[in-house]
């Protein structure tokens, strides 16, 4: 018998050898990391699955990545997410990539298997979750805003998915074409670059738009620089915004007869996602999201 179980053994059953204090362990690593609520959201669906695991929120600096890789392999934790300033500096750390982050060049989602870090992205496939929850992208025209790491994972994913063409937008002109160029050299998708200059038209066809720029984060009354009459009833209108995540972009587009999609749903499809990979668990999203609500003070219908 474990020590700590003849401790504090009673002749009453159960007896400590027959629980387990031991939680399975997964987390985040970042800096700084205490506004991140990644931590709440899982944690409340671990609690409401009834699952005993933790997970911890580590402040990790740069210099300290690699030990930290090293210790969650030494305290055989199942996996982690990896987010700013991170997502590209993880991969030398790791033992192998999945293709979509190795197209993507950075990590999310770090899987911990017999000793072996698997990196993968769950950026693109939580914003990929959330919008097949109303059009499946295959075959449609992509309007992509931004060109930074978030366009960047969405616009593989939607490149992987089959979407027909996707022009992505920015103000910095060479970084869109570096997104539209990886995503023809690695998906079918026909892509293309367009600089973001003055009031952007949504050009005739377009079956979704996207703002994947930092427009409206912790701002509701900010708005990407668009053309709103441009926008076309029927299409649908995301935003990766998780915070307010009603933005005014997406309450213009309900306005003109749009379909909005809110950044919180891509949140939590990545958490779902995350955990999905290592426990083999499938979280409830609707704890999720309420508890982001909860946090961000938004009400349940948006
Ligand atoms: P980056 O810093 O990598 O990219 C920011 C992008 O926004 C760039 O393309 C930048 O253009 C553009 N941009 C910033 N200000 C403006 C402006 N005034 N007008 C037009 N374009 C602008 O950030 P990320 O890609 O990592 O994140 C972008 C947003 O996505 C953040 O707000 C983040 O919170 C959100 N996000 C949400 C997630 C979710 O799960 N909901 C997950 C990940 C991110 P330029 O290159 O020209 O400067």
């Amino acid at each position: 018998m474990h020590s700590y179980a003849k401790l504090f053994a009673t002749s009453q059953e159960p007896r400590m050898s027959d629980q387990n204090f031991r939680s399975i362990l997964t987390g985040s690593f970042s800096t700084p990391c205490a506004d991140n609520p990644t931590v709440a959201m899982i944690e409340a669906a671990y609690h409401h699955a009834g699952i005993d695991a933790r997970y911890i929120n580590c402040d990790v600096q740069a210099s300290n990545l690699a030990d930290a890789v090293k210790g969650a392999v030494a305290m055989e934790w199942v996996g982690f997410n990896c987010s700013l300033p991170h997502k590209v500096a993880v991969i030398e750390h790791l033992d192998a990539l999945t293709d979509a982050a190795r197209i993507i060049g950075a990590v999310n989602c770090v899987t911990i298997r017999d000793g072996r870090t698997i990196g993968n992205n769950t950026d693109g496939k939580g914003f990929l979750a959330s919008l097949k929850d109303v059009v499946d992208p295959a075959g449609k025209k992509i309007f992509l805003l931004g060109a930074g790491g978030a366009a960047r994972a969405i616009a593989v994913e939607l490149g992987l998915a089959g979407a027909a063409h996707i022009t992505v937008v920015n103000r910095d002109a060479a970084k869109a074409e570096t997104i539209a160029a990886l995503v023809r050299d690695n998906t079918d998708s026909e892509t293309t670059a367009t600089p973001w200059e003055g009031k952007v038209q949504i050009p005739v066809g377009t079956d979704v738009v996207i703002n994947a720029t930092s427009v409206g984060l912790g701002d509701a009354n900010a708005l990407p620089e668009i053309d709103l009459s441009t926008l076309k009833k029927g299409q649908i209108v995301a935003d990766v915004i998780p915070n307010p995540p009603m933005t005014r972009l997406l309450r213009e587009a309900r306005e003109k007869g749009c379909t909005p999609l809110d950044g919180l749903g891509m949140l939590v499809n990545q958490g779902v996602i995350g955990v999905e990979l290592w426990l083999g668990k499938t979280l409830d999203a609707d704890v999720m999201k309420k508890t982001l609500r909860d946090i961000f003070g938004v009400s349940g219908a948006s």
